[in-house]
């Protein structure tokens, strides 16, 4: 159930904890009027007039005036749409939450996740993907994924759904309106303008599923897996970049797969330790080496060790030219021997030349990196392929000459879509589901 937009709410909307300033937040019909029953200014407060006010608020068992500013933005031109509120007072907990009771005594209701955001969006201040960008923008974990929410907030995604939207709203008008003069053979669109119009929605929602496939890719680390031959050190590397492998003398000692997370320079790297290429003995060995190879495959980059002391086996050469994914000679064990010249050089012994490894593996997974779906864009993947569906089928019955109403049903199924994408068309439940991941006071 879906709270009731009329009740005047209020939340503390910045961060909870001592601070420099505290914002508890109003938004309904009487916004100001409760503000102003537990604040006291100079000034009269004006509920029709955006302004701030100075003054202080009066609080049950505290003896001294707690100083505030109050602000008020008369209805309509507000994130809600309706009048809104804003007490700003130093941010001390017990003093907050004293507020915040008075300010519940005096009428207001306690807002819940989200609230804000949903009245903003049932004003049709935002549409469903804006809404998420506020999420977004919340939630990201890295400027990457901010830049993203920040994109899809300024209209990013929603603006060119919208346009499509309308344009196909016109279209589907027009198709109906010829359903009504069927008997009279009036066309009100025809045929090659439909083409077109159709062709140019297929191009930007295929468009956009690919960007969301593309962005997808963004939310796993780089993914980073040692190869070379057995004894080449690479379990040794993968210890001494942060993993926990067993290492032995023994070759064909790392029979199964060892994965570690690594974050360097503001990279997520995942290293992947396999079994060498060697022909082992046994069945385990074998399924090993299997293993390694697939892993490799899946892999961003291979990073191919090679002993110090010795040369280039044909096989590495030629597996050096590999691109997909690319491979990375280093060389591993340069306390012990001299590297390969143009190789960086390291021990994991001594430790050298680790970080400057590192450093390289961090640029290779920036570089590699692409900012993170907003949540909007993955909650719209699936009404993507339906409105490509519906959209295709629109252009088949375009093209062959199918009757109107096959036309006008295949336009309304792909609009329904474009409908849910945007949050033009949605149920309580979709509203709960996201409107419940926000934070309270937001
Ligand atoms: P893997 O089979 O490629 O995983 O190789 P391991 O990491 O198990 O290492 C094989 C052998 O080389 C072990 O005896 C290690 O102690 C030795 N080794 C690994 N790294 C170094 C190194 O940097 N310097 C030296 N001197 N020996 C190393």
């Amino acid at each position: 159930m879906l709270p009731d937009p009329q009740d005047t709410i209020v939340a503390l909307s910045s961060a909870p904890g001592p601070g420099g300033r505290a914002i508890v937040r109003l938004s309904g019909l009487s916004a100001a009027r409760v503000a102003g029953s537990v604040f006291t200014a100079v000034d009269a407060i004006k509920t029709g007039e955006r302004r701030s006010y100075s003054g202080s608020c009066r609080l049950a068992g505290v003896s001294a005036m707690l100083p505030a500013e109050l602000y008020v933005w008369p209805a309509p031109r507000t994130y809600t749409g309706q009048e809104m509120a804003e007490l700003h007072v130093v941010s001390c907990p017990p003093l907050v939450d004293l507020l915040v009771s008075a300010l519940l005594t005096a009428g207001a209701r306690a807002a819940q996740p989200g609230e804000f955001t949903l009245r903003a969006f049932l004003a049709g201040k935002l549409d469903l993907t804006r809404v998420e960008a506020v999420l977004g923008v919340i939630e990201a974990g890295s400027r990457d994924e901010l830049q993203v929410a920040l994109a899809q907030l300024a209209g990013g995604v929603a603006r060119p759904l919208h346009e499509l939207r309308n344009d196909l709203l016109n279209l589907l008008a027009d198709v109906e309106a010829g359903l009504d003069f069927a008997e009279e053979d009036v066309q009100f669109v025809g045929q090659t303008d439909l083409l077109n119009r159709l062709s140019k929605g297929l191009a930007l929602v295929t468009l956009l599923g690919k960007q969301i496939d593309q962005r997808a890719v963004g939310d796993r680390p780089y993914r980073v897996v040692l190869a070379g031959r057995p004894n080449a050190g690479k379990s040794s590397l993968f210890n001494a970049l942060g993993g926990r492998a067993l290492v032995s003398t023994r070759p064909g000692t790392t029979r199964d797969y060892l994965v570690c997370t690594l974050e360097a320079g503001g990279a997520r790297i995942e290293l992947v330790d396999t079994a060498g290429w060697q022909a082992a003995d046994g069945d385990i060995a074998n399924q090993a080496l299997t293993l390694g190879r697939e892993q490799a495959d899946r892999a961003d980059l291979v990073l191919l060790c090679i002993g110090a002391g010795r040369g280039q086996t044909p096989e590495e050469a030629s597996y050096l030219q590999q691109t997909n994914p690319p491979v990375l000679a280093v060389a591993t064990k340069c306390d012990a021997g001299d590297p390969l010249p143009g190789l960086i050089a390291t021990s994991s012994k001594t430790r050298t030349g680790l970080t400057e490894l590192k450093i390289m593996l961090a640029e290779r997974a920036r570089a590699h990196a692409r900012p993170a779906l907003a949540p909007s864009l993955g909650r719209c993947r699936h009404h993507v392929d339906a409105c490509l569906q519906g959209l295709r089928r629109s252009h088949h019955a375009v093209l062959f000459q199918e009757p109107p109403e096959i036309l006008a049903l295949e336009l309304r199924a792909a609009l329904d879509q474009l409908g849910e994408m945007v949050g033009a068309v949605y149920t309580d439940d979709l509203l709960d589901r996201i409107f419940s991941r926000f934070c309270i006071g937001k």
